[in-house]
């Protein structure tokens, strides 16, 4: 495949699609204020109606509860949020039973959560360390039921307790509290709350580090005290590894925010980290204590899976090696609930495959308008919507920026995270800044707008060092925006470059550079420019079959199922 700007791909030498300037259809009543939040003020505000999913009945359905710190859309940081949202809707529309259970931060926005009620209170083991000594208490703890877009959950929330304020805060991480001790405590009100309501699940699936304490105790509890100890006699454990980046580091005497005291799990076969033998103090890692206390742990693509166990994932990707009878890769899917053109409330003009060119063009006109932007319906609009941090690839995002703003294009970024500054301070610049007609860098957090973007851009870009899955890439194509993206982890299993003649012709559907550097990106953009310049009419017949795409939750359910039964 060739990527080098200097080998010019065919379209450059095609002349150039003249087209009409107008957006038919639009509707000047309609249009956003610009200045204003427009993007939470949509004319299509209230959808069609809030479905009741259609369930399949099955055979043997199973109990299913995930154990989770995020769900979308009530408590959404990334995509962990939605992916147990998508997979506990595709699993309840099968017709197993699945509950999620979640923290009850003091940010969530309860008018989300319908029929909430109070389920029970009771008492959760938890310890402090304090002037070299551990004590264990009864820490009261509140379970409140609920259904978020028709998925039951269960919040748990501690009581008032002034010297933890555990979950309290206006952010659902970094909130004003300490994150291991809340979610340690998290993992065995979970468990106390299983046994005590008699839930008796079949799968128990935990997800990422802040879940990892929960097989830790429930395995090690049932060693200590025997198999009937917690009366989940059926019950497997299954952990899903969204990213292996953030693994959960904890001094032993802080593990005993779970109520047990963690010298059981101090070796290194168990949770001991090895990078800290000969450290005083030496710590645990408390994913690697969740990849050795489940039954089963997957990753979230099968590229980022052969990458963790070819070495990519570090330390505690040694430990999968060890175990990799028990690690597979599952492709993430995306949810057609909050996720279909057609049926979006947060875009102003809806669309499916048949009307894809003239609404999207409205959409885009929209943005423009409400972003104080020129209404150019030529410029190709490139979006990313991104936390900014380095594994999303920040200097290539910048440089994406300032490409197109070099090429005659526009850029809309939002994103929000710790590497944000080299956006603030392009903010400030006037050629990026508020008053320029081709950029914005919106660094907010926001679904709404994010909804928006999606509809209204032509190429998406995802340039991230590495990306366990994504999930921006897949909602680019069912909104038939094109992505671009650096070739690692699920990027590489879900996006497929158009110029290469490699690939079946009907799987193309992006474009995709490797390396790190400048050029490297600059060449795919120079080529998705190029397309979408000279040859207008195949740059939008790629966008329409990009639509078609499935890359719903129908696949990788059924392969969780599978092996769920494997069990
Ligand atoms: P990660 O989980 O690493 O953040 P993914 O691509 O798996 O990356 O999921 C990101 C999800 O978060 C997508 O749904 C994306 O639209 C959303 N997202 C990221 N940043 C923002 C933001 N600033 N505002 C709104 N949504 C965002």
């Amino acid at each position: 495949m060739e990527t080098r700007a200097d080998a010019a791909p065919a379209e450059t030498a095609a002349p150039v699609e003249r087209r009409a300037s107008v957006v038919e259809g639009w509707d000047e009543a309609r249009a956003p204020t610009p200045g204003t939040a427009f993007w939470n003020a949509m004319p299509r505000a209230t959808r069609a109606d809030a479905r009741e999913a259609e369930v399949t009945k099955t055979t043997s359905p199973l109990r299913v509860v995930h154990i989770t710190a995020e769900l979308a859309p009530i408590a959404k940081v990334g995509g962990l949020g939605d992916v147990v949202e998508g997979l506990a809707r595709a699993h309840g529309k099968m017709g197993h039973a699945v509950t999620v259970i979640l923290p009850f931060y003091s940010c969530l926005p309860t008018d989300k959560i319908d029929g909430l009620t109070h389920v029970m209170d009771y008492d959760v083991t938890k310890g402090r360390y304090q002037d070299g000594e551990t004590r264990y208490f009864n820490f009261r703890t509140t379970a409140m039921r609920g259904r978020v877009n028709g998925i039951d959950v269960i919040l748990l929330k501690p009581h008032d307790d002034e010297r933890s304020n555990i979950f309290q805060g206006s952010k659902i991480y970094g909130g004003s509290y300490d994150e291991r001790e809340a979610y340690l405590y998290f993992c065995r009100a979970a468990r106390e709350f299983l046994i005590a309501s008699g839930e008796n699940p079949n799968i128990i699936h935990c997800h990422e580090w802040q879940a990892c304490g929960f097989p830790m105790i429930f395995w090690g509890l049932r060693d200590a005290y025997g198999q009937d100890c917690d009366g989940m006699s059926n019950a497997k454990i299954m952990l899903t590894i969204h990213n292996l980046d953030s693994n959960g580091e904890a001094r032993q005497e802080e593990f005993c925010a779970t109520g047990v005291d963690a010298s059981m799990f101090a070796t290194v076969d168990k949770a001991l980290d090895e990078r800290t033998i000969g450290h005083n103090p030496e710590r645990l890692c408390l994913l690697k204590g969740g990849i050795v206390y489940s039954n089963h742990v997957t990753t979230v693509s099968p590229t980022y899976a052969t990458e963790i166990l070819a070495g990519g994932g570090g330390f505690t990707g040694k430990n999968l090696v060890g175990n990799k009878h028990k690690f597979s890769g599952i492709l993430n899917g995306i949810d057609p609930e909050s996720w279909t053109p057609s049926d979006d409330p947060f875009i102003p003009y809806g669309y499916d495959s048949t009307n894809v060119k003239s609404q999207k063009a409205l959409c885009k006109k929209y943005l423009q308008r409400g972003l104080g932007m020129k209404e150019d319906p030529d410029a190709p609009l490139v979006v990313c919507v991104s936390r900014l941090v380095p594994q999303k690839g920040v200097n290539l995002i910048e440089q994406a920026i300032r490409t197109t703003r070099f090429n005659g294009g526009q850029f809309v970024l939002l994103g929000t995270g710790h590497s944000d500054g080299v956006f603030r301070k392009m903010a400030e610049t006037e050629e990026f800044g508020e008053n320029s007609d081709s950029t914005r860098l919106m660094l907010m957090y926001s679904d709404a707008l994010s909804h928006l973007l999606y509809a209204a851009a032509d190429i998406v870009i995802v340039p991230s060092m590495f990306e366990p899955c994504g999930l921006t890439q897949m909602i680019a194509l069912r909104y038939a925006a094109l992505p671009l993206v650096r070739r690692t982890g699920g990027l590489a299993d879900t996006v497929f470059d158009i110029d290469d003649a490699s690939i079946d012709e009907n799987e193309r559907n992006g474009f995709v550079f490797d390396g790190t550097g400048a050029e490297d990106i600059d060449v795919a953009l120079s080529r998705a420019f190029n397309l979408y310049k000279s040859k207008r009419s195949t740059f939008e017949e790629y966008q329409k079959r990009a639509m078609n795409v499935d890359n719903t939750w129908t696949e990788p359910a059924q392969s969780y199922i599978d092996l769920y039964r494997t069990l």
